[in-house]
């Protein structure tokens, strides 16, 4: 994990069309705004969308990956020239384009592939991530026909401008539930070359310990990083995130600057491996038993990052 936050940031870009639910996104995920505030999102408020002089702005410090958004402005003309792909796109892990669901979709098509013709002139390596976004609203039916017909449409069209070879991946989100958090897990663990490392990790520790799943979760932001190699059933993902949100508030009232002191949670264990540097930092820990017998731990690999959430059986 101390591998982790030295390595380069993942670098992500946000576009989509005015309304499509980029703000509002980044303030979920990383705010941890309650949707429904999400409103009244003003654009005064909103992140900084320069097109033309882009700089990487990192929405969390803390956090392990850069961030950007950027609007799609009608005018956009890649090919005239104003733009500087080569910033733009040069050192971008992957694209995140947001299409709003309960919209018209067809303009925010052709402005996603004009987009992937340029991003493949300058950068084959971007991930290209669609999320199709505002799905709240919409019945399962309807959902599916509606990524049957954006991926039928983007197959096609760039098909036609001969760019059959581009892979792109395509999520269902909402910010009302957990789908968001999720999309944005599996587009993250996609560009961290640790990820097979953590995972054989979380594979050892799953079988050594007899835990049913294991997470290891970025908690500002509530994206897992990595997850041992069994199927994450979303219903797990949820509880332990809605478990995440419980200990945060706790320790938001309750914990106290463990610069000063060695503990600070709820429910609190030492740390038994404090001899090496990296976990010679206090560590934090709760143990949970709900009703159904399930029990859910979670402990703290370092201070300000990723603590580990498991759930034995
Ligand atoms: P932006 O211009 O792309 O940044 O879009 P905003 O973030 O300002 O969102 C526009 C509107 O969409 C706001 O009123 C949000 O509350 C709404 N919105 C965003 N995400 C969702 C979602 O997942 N579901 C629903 N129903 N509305 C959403």
């Amino acid at each position: 994990i101390s591998r982790l936050r030295g390595a380069p940031r993942p670098r992500l870009l946000l576009q989509g069309q005015r309304r499509s639910g980029k703000s509002s996104i980044s303030s979920v995920v990383f705010h941890k705004m309650p949707p429904t505030e999400t409103l009244f999102l003003e654009s005064t408020t909103r992140i900084q969308k320069e097109p033309v002089n882009l700089t990487w702005k990192s929405l969390m410090d803390s956090s392990f990956m850069d961030f950007q958004v950027w609007d799609f402005p009608g005018q956009i003309d890649y090919n005239d020239g104003t733009f500087d792909l080569e910033t733009l796109f040069g050192d971008t892990g992957a694209l995140i384009y947001v299409i709003d669901a309960q919209d018209e979709y067809l303009e925010a098509l052709t402005r996603l592939h004009q987009t992937i013709e340029a991003i493949q002139r300058h950068n084959t390596a971007i991930n290209i991530e669609v999320f199709i976004h505002k799905v709240d609203g919409l019945s399962d039916d309807f959902k599916l026909d509606t990524q049957r017909d954006i991926v039928q449409r983007t197959t096609d069209e760039l098909a036609d401008m001969g760019l059959d070879g581009v892979h792109i991946d395509y999520h269902l989100t909402s910010i009302y539930d957990h789908s968001i958090f999720e999309a944005f897990s599996k587009v993250i663990q996609k560009l961290l070359p640790e990820l097979g490392t953590l995972e054989n990790l979380l594979n050892g520790l799953v079988s050594n310990c007899r835990i049913e799943k294991a997470f290891l979760f970025d908690v500002l932001s509530k994206i897992y990083v990595a997850t041992d190699s069994s199927p994450v059933d979303v219903q797990s993902y949820e509880i332990c995130s809605d478990y995440i949100d419980v200990v945060l508030d706790m320790t938001e009232i309750y914990g106290y600057d463990r610069g000063e002191s060695e503990v600070n949670t709820v429910e609190e264990t030492k740390s038994s491996v404090g001899s090496s540097e990296d976990w010679s930092l206090p560590d934090q820990s709760s143990v949970m038993k709900l009703q159904n017998g399930m029990v859910l731990f979670l402990r703290e690999i370092n201070k300000y990052e990723t603590p580990i959430l498991v759930t034995p059986s």
